[in-house]
């Protein structure tokens, strides 16, 4: 059996043809103590959403690995993974306080709990005693005891932690340091206590440029010995990758041919803590000067703008490589001395083996250096063509250096047969020892670390059929999970391009017919039916694939002509679909009305009995009542004054309030009384009945009503706003998302967030804030746009107390999707309740995900307008501007 936490681990050790063991929510407890310095983590916890519960104390886990925004504490515990600040000092191995694991044989035992402890002893001495005897076999053998020494003093995954025979007496001590980087092949971790390292929030980053590489690792060696937190190599090949892309420097074009590259980062524990650090690291890099100035900076912006260039070296290999091909990230470390020479030497092989766009960059402090490259498995000459790269890669370090295969990556299967070559006999002897002492019966992930097959690393590729362009970019690193809201319901994003990339390999290997066809119905079924295509797997993404625009392309694929039809009825008689809709509601809340509110959900019981389910969810408090036609305003704009177009969408035309909102009001009310307190001239299109972004048709995969539709309102809007003269407001965020992507070179979009920040907001005065805590949601389209901050300011100068719930990304309404598949809404909205309990109410920007966040939040949802109605008065007199001078002398009065 093979656990796996989130299954972003490199080397073959989460996969499985037995039984696969994934850790769900049933693992995401955490106990914090100690004023935070103490925290205990399940397994299944994501290490940035550990560091999360851990920064309001200022502190962190020890490992950083780049995965942490999916990796898992099981898994970050169980390869002892690292990254770029935390070298050997502040991995798992060394910030462990204690561990639950289970064994094998089902015993538990609790190294933090005295009593667990003393019983453990007992039941478990003979395999106690015996881990005690291998340990000393490593302890007094003093050449064996020098080399795990010399080994553990570089970062090292290859293999097991042997350094926990030497670096502890008590056996269980032993035992639990053992468990650290084991890959799952000795136990299960159920719980990690870490002693936590403090998250320094202040920062200073340079990015120096040398000639040559020998002149970097120069630096990097003066460096070790200075309070640098991280300094990071990228060699000449990795900057040409992402050279010319957004946001980078003009002058990397220009870099001569062996030109290397370090990012170095300080952290302190205040402005003037990083600045003395940033001079004696000036003044050290005098002694090795690089090519360009030194010149740090603490600008948030710069920092950012840095460390894209240093993360965006994986994302580019991985982003251009041939379609069938592979991306591979190999992880080695070598003494720090030897960096200089153990590069050029890899950058040789790499060249001498045909791997010329291979890159080098890697944790330089660490001696650590990662090179990717693009693999094709495809054939036999290719797989000799990589078998005979990685023979001379374990020749260099090994024999060459005496470094690790494996710095951070975990051994797996693909390094397991270079296990004895690195460490020797004896060593390897003792590893297998353990192995048989705590697994005696070989059911923890077989074959991983430890295998006699010494070519087991060139068996078992996975095919990467060229599938679809939407996709094939994908490398299936997971990063994409967390953001899904299907994740734990169906599937995930990964899943849904495994999925895609199955049914293409059935299809290309001419599978039996009936084969095909059984995968195709489930995966259709599975993955395809239940995608929100709300596009937030992108965000994610190291090469940017969005997952939904594949959904939407299959779900375009298989409609049927019937289907098609009835869409493009629907579009061009859209003013009757939409009437027919608010007749239905208004019908609905008679219904409602005459039985005192329990009609709806009678009605709603027996129609999804009828239909055995597949009927729209009807209710009480899903079916909101029907909104009234919005107004028309043709206000010819006079002088000084602001016009802003306003098209209300299909979703606002149709979905009033909810039924148990009081409060509730249409939202184009709302809007129309905030241009009036803004002193704001609304003009509002002709036709709007009949006008829709095209959404509703987009997430069916109906691109060809959907881009009708869109194109018909951009031109009405175009013409509404003077040929894109003035801005337009859209009411609802998803449409706007649709509108900016269509439209941006017509006409100047203003999303609801933006409109109530920046036109709104400046013009209105709001005498006292709420007082009442209240809930905000940021929708998909929101956090695509890069509104969330607006929104959010919005949501805080209106009320003092705004909840922000953090488990809560899609809330998978998905448009329509909440009325026929409810329970995507309930999985993606399953923790909202209690994270909302005590709010007022919600606030959000689309009116269909108000629909399921009232449902699942237990509070009433509203667009954010009403919100700020709710606080906002217009000012009363609109004083004067104040001159330069009256304001000098009004703060030279103050003496402020
Ligand atoms: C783009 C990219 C960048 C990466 N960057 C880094 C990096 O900077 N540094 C780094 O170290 N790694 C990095 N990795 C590798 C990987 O993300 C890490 O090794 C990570 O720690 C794996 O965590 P996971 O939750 O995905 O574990 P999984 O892949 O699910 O599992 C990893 C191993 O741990 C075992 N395991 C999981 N949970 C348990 C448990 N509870 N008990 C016992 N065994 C368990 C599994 O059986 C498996 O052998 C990167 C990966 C990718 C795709
Ligand atoms: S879609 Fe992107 S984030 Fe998801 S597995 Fe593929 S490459 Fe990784
Ligand atoms: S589009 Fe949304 S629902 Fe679909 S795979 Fe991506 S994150 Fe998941």
């Amino acid at each position: 059996m093979t656990f796996r936490a989130a299954g972003t681990s490199l080397s073959g050790q989460a996969i499985t043809d037995s039984v696969l063991i994934v850790l769900g929510d049933g693992w995401t407890g955490s106990v914090i103590s100690d004023d935070g310095r103490i925290a205990a983590f399940q397994p299944g916890i994501i290490g940035a959403e550990a560091n999360r519960r851990l920064a309001p104390y200022g502190r962190k886990i020890g490992p950083d690995p780049a995965s942490i925004g999916a990796a898992m504490i099981g898994g970050i515990a169980a390869i002892n993974a690292a990254g770029m600040c935390c070298g050997t000092a502040n991995n798992s191995y060394q910030t462990l306080a204690s561990m639950r694991l289970v064994l094998a044989d089902g015993t538990v035992v609790d190294t933090g709990d005295p009593a667990s402890r003393g019983a453990f002893l007992h039941s478990q001495a003979p395999m106690l005693q015996a881990l005690v005897d291998i340990a000393n076999e490593a302890r007094f053998d003093a050449e064996l005891n020098a080399r795990i020494r010399r080994k553990f003093a570089i970062k090292n995954t290859t293999g097991y932690a042997l350094n926990a025979l030497i670096d502890f007496d008590d056996s269980i001590d032993i035992l639990q340091h053992l468990m650290i980087g084991s890959e799952g092949t000795l136990g299960f971790i159920s719980e990690i206590t870490y002693r936590t390292v403090p998250n320094h929030k202040h920062r200073a980053c340079a990015l120096l440029f040398f000639d040559t590489l020998v002149g970097a690792c120069r630096a990097v060696m003066r460096l070790k010995t200075e309070p640098v937190a991280a300094v990071e190599l990228m060699d000449r090949a990795g900057l040409a990758s992402v050279t010319g892309k957004p946001g980078m420097p003009g002058f990397l074009s220009t870099l001569g041919p062996d030109a290397t590259a370090l990012l170095v980062e300080i952290q302190g524990t205040g402005d003037s803590d990083v600045a003395e650090k940033v001079e004696a690291v000036t003044r050290a890099l005098l002694e090795t000067p690089p090519a360009r100035p030194v010149e740090f900076s603490a600008d948030p912006y710069l920092i950012e703008k840095y460390w894209k260039i240093r993360k965006g070296l994986f994302p580019a290999v991985g982003a251009v490589r041939p379609v069938g091909t592979t991306v591979i990230i190999e992880d080695v470390a070598v003494p720090i001395e030897h960096l200089a020479s153990a590069t050029a030497d890899l950058q040789a092989a790499l060249v001498k083996h045909g791997y010329r766009e291979a890159i080098i960059f890697g944790h330089a402090l660490d001696g650590n250096l990662h090179f990717v490259f693009a693999q094709g498995f495809a054939d036999d000459e290719a797989i000799r063509r990589y078998a005979n790269l990685m023979d001379e890669v374990a020749q260099i370090i090994v024999g060459r250096y005496d470094g690790s295969l494996k710095a951070e990556h975990g051994t797996g299967r693909n390094m397991a047969p270079f296990v004895e070559m690195e460490w020797g006999h004896q060593a390897t002897q003792l590893m297998w020892r353990i192995k048989r002492l705590l697994d005696p019966k070989g059911l923890l992930n077989p074959g991983v670390i430890l295998n006699d097959d010494p070519h087991v690393h060139l068996k078992n590729f996975k095919p990467m059929v060229a599938t679809d362009p939407l996709i094939d970019r994908c490398i299936e690193c997971g990063f994409c999970e967390p953001m899904c809201p299907t994740r734990g319901l169906t599937v995930t994003p990964r899943q849904r391009i495994a999925g895609a990339r199955e049914l293409a390999r059935l299809t290309e290997t001419k599978a039996p017919p009936q084969k095909i066809a059984d995968f195709r119905q489930s995966f259709l079924d599975v993955s395809i039916d239940s995608c929100a295509a709300c596009g937030l797997c992108e965000g994610s993404c190291p090469v940017g694939i969005n997952t939904g625009l594949l959904t939407k392309s299959i779900r375009g694929q298989v409609q049927s002509p019937f289907g098609k039809a009835v869409a493009s009825l629907a579009g061009h008689h859209y003013h009757a679909a939409t009437n027919t809709v608010r007749l239905g509601l208004s019908a609905a809340s008679a219904l409602d009305f005459v039985t005192a509110g329990y009609g709806l959900d009678a009605v709603g019981i027996g129609l999804a009995k009828m239909t055995a389910g597949r009927a729209p969810v009807v209710s009480h408090r899903a079916t909101p009542r029907a909104a009234h036609t919005i107004e028309r305003f043709e206000t010819p704009p006079g002088e000084g004054s602001r016009p802003i177009v306003f098209f209300s969408s299909c979703a606002t035309r149709m979905f009033g309030p909810a039924r148990d909102d009081a409060e509730g009001e249409d939202l184009s009310v709302t809007l129309l009384r905030l241009f009036d307190k803004a002193g704001l001239t609304v003009i509002t299109p002709p036709r709007h009945g009949s006008l829709c972004c095209g959404q509703p048709f987009d997430s069916q995969g109906l691109s060809v009503e959907a881009d009708r539709k869109a194109d018909e309102v951009i031109d009405v809007l175009v013409a509404a706003s003077n040929n894109g003269r003035w801005p337009v407001l859209i009411d609802t965020s998803p449409c706007s998302l649709r509108l900016k992507e269509r439209a941006a070179k017509h006409l100047a979009i203003l999303d609801i967030a933006e409109f109530l920040h920046d036109y709104v907001l400046p013009n209105v005065a709001i005498p006292v804030r709420s007082a009442q805590p209240v809930a905000l949601h940021l929708t998909c389209s929101t956090r695509r746009m890069g509104l969330d901050a607006k929104l959010t300011a919005v949501a805080r100068a209106c009320a003092d107390n705004v909840v922000i719930p953090p488990d809560i990304g899609c809330c998978g309404f998905a448009g329509d999707k909440g009325f026929t598949r409810p329970d995507m809404n309930a999985h993606a909205l399953r923790t909202l309740a209690p994270a909302v309990a005590g709010c007022t109410a919600g606030y959000s920007s689309s009116r269909t995900c108000e629909i399921g966040l009232s449902v699942h939040g237990a509070i009433p949802y509203r667009s954010i307008a009403h919100l700020l109605d709710a606080v906002c008065v217009a000012p009363v007199t609109q004083l004067p501007p104040v001159s330069a001078d009256q304001q000098r002398r009004y703060v030279q009065h103050e003496g402020t």
